[in-house]
């Protein structure tokens, strides 16, 4: 979500040299995070995958990148996407280069104690092991600890092909029902969000395409197009695409006719009224009607 935000937010306005960087840390980050889940993906065997966690305990927050829940044990993963070359010293990670990056041994090992003390607590008693994955395979480590619980892009392979061979029996609904918890124990909003401050007035309005490379274009009475790479949509998938940008922008702004028409900027407030009333249920209010997402609550005054 953070992400989309970023990809929203650099094309309605022009973002400072550091929430750019940010932007790209992240995108790479998570470049990797979907690498690696589409290997986990590929494991013929029963298991539970759990992505990108925030977790509460004891009222300290840690993050799990990735989460395999199979019947004997749990593994954890700190994916790193960084390339170039590196060497180990002092617990530390160091570029050749002389920077020193966060120590994903640290990382990892916080993350797997507090990740103990939480099934402690939830009364769920499961081996636990944890590993960094280098995912990246222009990213050389010397001097790597033979016992550090690192795996290398060319370690992958069998990495994987062993987690298969442990994990063929059944789960018991006790896992389920942990794997559950463990999704509804998430923190949706992340406090550490790097995200750059905006407001309303600042950002250009219209609709960015689905391609997420510029704003679209009318072409005719139902389509829209990416005048870059030349994607159409359909006016109404656009429409509602761009509700819940919006949405997701400013959660504290009612939807309305006259806000989606100011957003969208290239569509009637006919068509617009038509799109909202079959896809959203209006709250009527007179001048102050609102739509909400069906199914959502409606606000208490
Ligand atoms: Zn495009």
């Amino acid at each position: 979500m953070e992400l989309d935000i970023f990809r929203f937010l650099r094309i309605r306005k022009k973002l400072e040299i550091e929430d750019e960087n940010n932007f790209a840390y992240l995108k790479k980050g998570w470049l990797g995070e979907k690498q690696f889940d589409e290997l986990l993906e590929g494991l013929p065997n029963e298991c539970l995958i759990l992505n990108n966690l925030l977790l509460k305990v004891n009222n300290t927050l840690f993050q799990i990148d990735s989460l395999l829940m199979t019947q004997k044990k749990i593994n954890i993963f700190e994916i790193k996407n960084n390339e170039g070359d590196y060497f180990f010293k002092n617990d530390c990670l160091h570029m050749i280069t002389g920077k020193e990056i966060k120590n994903p041994l640290n990382q990892i090992t916080r993350s797997e104690s507090l990740f103990r003390q939480l099934l402690h607590e939830l009364r769920f008693n499961i081996t636990v092991e944890s590993q960094v994955i280098f995912i990246n395979p222009e990213f050389y480590l010397y001097e790597a600890p033979v016992k550090a619980p690192f795996v290398f892009h060319a370690q992958l392979g069998r990495f994987i092909k062993n987690l298969e061979s442990i994990a063929d029996s059944e789960f018991s609904q006790g896992h389920l029902r942990l794997a559950e918890k463990l999704a509804s124990l998430h923190i949706m909003k992340n406090p550490y969000s790097r995200l750059p401050a905006y407001n309303y007035g600042e950002l250009k309005k219209g609709i960015i395409g689905k391609c997420g490379c510029t704003f679209m274009e009318v072409v005719n009475q139902n389509y829209l197009i990416c005048p870059r790479c030349g994607e159409l949509e359909h006016k109404e998938s656009a429409v509602l695409r761009s509700v819940r940008e919006f949405s997701s922008l400013f959660p504290d702004r009612k939807v309305t006719v006259n806000g989606v028409m100011e957003w969208c900027g290239v569509i009637s407030k006919k068509r617009i009224r038509q799109i909202l009333f079959k896809n959203f249920q209006l709250i009527k209010m007179g001048k102050a009607s609102y739509y909400i997402y069906p199914g959502e609550e409606k606000e208490k005054d």
